[in-house]
């Protein structure tokens, strides 16, 4: 099978695997557990944060992330396509008691001229604004990257306002190989990030939060909170530190990957890539002139051994990884072609 589905479904290396039999553990939520220990101090360091937390998924990062940053009945303000908003369960209002405040954007970027129109002071009739996300890589607008000076006035004039900046970094690793802007440098104003180590970083779980001590100390709690207070998890641990520190390195071939198959589907009858050329690993296309819907087209690519998944009627996405190869990505172009033929 060519699974073009997601970065998600990448399995851990050989590497990892045997990182994970031999790795040295302990009660993490004793705080004993070295290898976890060490991850999150890596992750600190990586992103020049204070504190780093292991969370077993990037939805309870951003759960945890949200939390820190804002009290009940606050707003949180992000792109109307994104991750938090759609596709983790309403958890901003279920977990934080905050209610969304969704921008509509053309490529998941917003602006802080965007953003400032957003922010209402608390009054009789306006709830503040706790504070803001970002989405780098953004998922659903084709893997799309944040410009740094976008990042930095977003951070400095909310700051300013006394509004908090959450990342959600899922792909941050993509962001950076994109932009070659290292996340250091990338994160330096932002208050909490949220990364996966599980996505093209190709470890089996698991997903880092950074911040400052005194968020990381309180997210520690509301991950226990969230039934995330996890045991010997340094078997996790041992594959994030190889995904962390190995597995960045070679983003960019996804990518060109991704290039390439962007250029082989605009040469397909049917077909308007929504991505021409994509920023990183995600490729958008539309399908409606096919005379097809994607969940036919999926599930005549299925039979054929390729993967690949709408995310509405017209529209298909196709994700790169370590998984599938360059060879691969022109198999699927072939089959594509010959299923809409
Ligand atoms: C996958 C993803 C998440 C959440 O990760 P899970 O580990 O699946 O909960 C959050 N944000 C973005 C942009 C993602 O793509």
């Amino acid at each position: 099978m060519i699974d073009l589905r997601s970065d998600t479904v990448t399995r851990p290396t050989p590497e990892m695997r045997r990182a994970m039999a031999e790795a040295e553990v302990g009660d993490d939520v004793y705080r004993e557990d070295p290898t976890i220990n060490l991850l999150e101090a890596r992750a600190a360091e990586t992103f020049g944060k204070e504190a780093g937390l292991f969370v077993p998924t990037g939805t309870m990062g951003n759960t945890i992330g949200v939390k820190c940053l804002t009290t009940h009945g606050q707003e949180v303000i992000c792109d109307a396509r994104g991750h938090l908003l759609n596709y983790e369960l309403s958890m901003t209002s279920w977990f934080s008691g905050c209610q969304i405040r969704a921008i509509h954007t053309e490529d998941g970027i917003l602006t802080w001229d965007a953003i400032q129109r957003e922010i209402r002071p608390l009054g009789p009739h306006a709830a503040d604004t706790g504070c803001v996300e970002l989405e780098n890589t953004h998922n659903m607008a084709g893997g799309t990257v944040y410009p740094q000076a976008v990042i930095d006035d977003i951070c400095d004039r909310a700051h300013e306002r006394g509004i908090a900046v959450h990342m959600d970094g899922a792909r941050i690793f993509n962001a950076a190989a994109a932009s070659g802007i290292g996340v250091k440098q990338m994160c330096a104003k932002v208050d909490t990030v949220q990364f996966c180590l599980s996505k093209g970083l190709g470890a089996p779980a698991g997903s880092m939060i950074v911040g400052s001590e005194a968020n990381m100390k309180r997210a520690r709690l509301y991950r226990k909170r969230l039934g995330g207070g996890m045991r010997q998890v340094g078997i996790l641990g041992a594959a994030g530190l190889i995904a962390l520190e190995t597995m960045p390195h070679r983003l960019s071939v996804d990518h060109e990957n991704a290039r390439t198959l962007a250029a082989g589907l605009a040469e397909i009858p049917g077909i308007r890539v929504i991505t021409p050329v994509p920023a990183t690993n995600i490729v958008i296309f539309d399908v409606s002139s096919s005379g097809k819907e994607s969940a036919a087209i999926s599930a005549a690519l299925k039979l054929r051994g390729v993967l690949i998944n709408g995310i509405n009627p017209t529209t298909m996405r196709a994700v790169t990884h370590y998984d599938v190869s360059a060879g691969q990505c022109v198999q699927a172009l072939t089959v594509l072609a010959e299923t809409l033929a």
